[in-house]
């Protein structure tokens, strides 16, 4: 059987890094997704575990080429989702999760409207501030822009499945559990 494709998807800040390092050491037979981006690495960032830092011309040549399920710009730089990889995982039998922006989580739904997709949502705009602040990975200027960019997101979020507030960790990642184990059952 082939398995099931999750898009999980909310804006900066929110802590979907944070559920999902926590949800998948939790479910280690499902799989991530890892995307190719033209962003700057931040200092904990490992190139093939957290993302492919690639240069733009390279992610160019991937458009033309074809290579992406889906790809988007947010906040000035470059991010996608190699079909390869997905195709393949799916094709294995693993559930895979994709952790995208809107734009694509669009993308790949109209492309395959089976995946499920799940958006994190914050308690408030006020928390998501401090949150992103509270990462300290980026500089003013992209904080504003990410912040910005939050509104139209949550616009967005009544297009998806399924919608969790991640205000209390614990709360959020048993919501999310619940998913999964509703949609992983539907499969059988
Ligand atoms: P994202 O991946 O959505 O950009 P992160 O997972 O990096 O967000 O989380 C942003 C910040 O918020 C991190 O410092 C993280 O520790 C914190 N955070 C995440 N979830 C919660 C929560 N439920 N309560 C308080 N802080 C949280
Ligand atoms: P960050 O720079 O904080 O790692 O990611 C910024 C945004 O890009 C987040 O909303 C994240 O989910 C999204 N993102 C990461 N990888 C991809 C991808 O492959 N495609 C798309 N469309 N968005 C992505």
């Amino acid at each position: 059987m082939t398995g099931k494709l999750f898009i999980i998807a909310g804006c900066s800040g929110v802590g979907k890094g944070t559920l999902l390092k926590i949800f998948l050491e939790k479910n280690p037979d499902i799989k991530l997704s890892i995307s190719a981006t033209t962003r700057t690495p931040r200092k904990n960032e490992i190139d093939g575990k957290n993302y492919f830092f690639i240069s733009k011309q390279e992610f160019q040549d991937s458009i033309k080429n074809n290579e992406f399920l889906e790809w988007a710009e947010f906040s000035g730089n470059y991010y996608g989702t190699k079909k390869n990889f997905v195709e393949k995982t799916l094709k294995e039998g693993y559930d895979l999760i994709l952790e995208i922006e809107v734009n694509g989580a669009k993308q790949v739904k109209n492309k395959m409207p089976d995946a499920v997709t799940i958006f994190i949502l914050p308690p408030s705009i006020e928390t998501l501030e401090k949150r992103l602040r509270g990462r300290k990975t980026e500089d003013e200027a992209t904080i504003i822009n990410r912040l910005n960019e939050a509104n139209r997101e949550i616009e967005a979020a009544k297009d998806f499945d399924y919608k969790i507030i991640n205000d209390n960790l614990d709360e959020a990642l048993n919501n999310l559990q619940k998913i999964f184990e509703k949609e992983r059952n539907l499969k059988c």
